[in-house]
């Protein structure tokens, strides 16, 4: 299998790292009119680009509130620091992955970590957002995914926003809590959303007119900027219809060494259940149903990583 190509560049985020919050990286823009607390994060992943560039996007497109207000938030700056595009896989994180330490116990824990201090540091912030839509990529050249957990609250949000094309509802996962997952946004009954959006593979140029083109009805189904705005942001087809993905499984490398059957990319829908798509250790790995839909099978696979989720359309 050959390594995807580094298409594009990390771009300079350096100005940004003043912001206006105290936290660095962290910019609200306040439109001084009643409206609800919108946060855009990029990069809790270092090496996934499309986020900085939809961020730097943003400002230089002069994208403000004329209601509520919106932060933006470039997160795991010291990853990004050292991203290397000879070595692009290695700066996902600095210690260990941002995205699994968003439970209470461990963010008031005593243990440290650069992605630890970090979400501490941010966590006021996230704590503080009615809605969160947090900007990611994927290892493969999968078509873009909005996650919106299970809760209907997302799947109304997902709804409103209409793009990308595929949603996915899925739950946490097993190895620590996303931030996504955090606090309100995981509680039914609180107002709070939050919503994930994979927009492609990690190095792709593609992957960042869809990270743009997200913020942008992203914002829009907020009703938080004014309609010329939006039009600076691009005019990426809206999709006629969007489908709909429950997750269902999670496989988690248990053994090991774990290997797949095939070189999947994610979305392969796998007509008969009980098929067989890879082996944990010696132990084979079968789908659960007719007509199962594989998302995002990773080709980190140690030991309690998640190898593939596993699904079904609902719509
Ligand atoms: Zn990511």
């Amino acid at each position: 299998m050959s390594e995807p190509r580094v298409e594009i560049a990390a771009p300079d985020i350096s100005a940004y790292r003043r912001g206006s919050t105290g936290i660095p990286y962290v910019t609200t823009f306040e439109s001084g009119r009643a409206g609800p607390h919108a946060v855009i994060t990029a990069l809790v992943h270092g090496n996934e680009l499309c986020g900085a560039h939809a961020l730097v996007a943003l400002f230089e497109r002069d994208v403000r509130p004329c209601r509520g207000r919106l932060s933006l938030a470039f997160v795991n700056t010291e990853a990004y620091a050292r991203f290397d595009p000879a070595n692009p896989k290695l700066t996902r994180y600095v210690d260990e992955d941002f995205n699994r330490v968003w439970d209470p116990a461990t963010l008031d824990g005593s243990r440290r970590s650069a992605e630890l201090d970090r979400a501490r540091e941010l966590r006021p912030q996230i704590e503080s957002a009615d809605v969160l839509l947090d900007l990611h990529s994927m290892q493969l050249p999968s078509a873009p995914l909005l996650l919106c957990g299970l809760a209907a609250k997302g799947r109304r949000l997902a709804e409103a926003i209409g793009y990308p094309a595929v949603v996915v509802a899925d739950a946490g996962h097993r190895n620590g809590a996303r931030m996504r997952d955090f606090g309100a946004f995981a509680d039914p009954a609180s107002p709070a959303a939050a919503m994930l959006v994979e927009c492609g593979q990690h190095w792709a140029r593609s992957s960042v007119a869809v990270a743009i083109a997200t913020c942008g009805r992203f914002v829009a189904a907020l009703d938080l900027v004014a309609p010329e705005t939006l039009e600076r942001l691009g005019d990426e087809p809206l999709p006629e219809s969007q489908r709909m993905i429950e997750v269902t499984h999670a496989v988690i490398v248990n053994g090991g060494p774990f290997r797949f059957t095939a070189d999947f990319q994610g979305l392969e829908v796998i007509p008969k259940g009980g098929t067989l798509i890879g082996h944990d250790g010696d132990l084979p790995v079968r789908t659960p149903y007719d007509d199962c839909v594989l998302i995002m099978p990773s080709r980190r696979l140690g030991p309690g990583l998640t190898a593939v989720r596993l699904g079904r359309y609902v719509a």
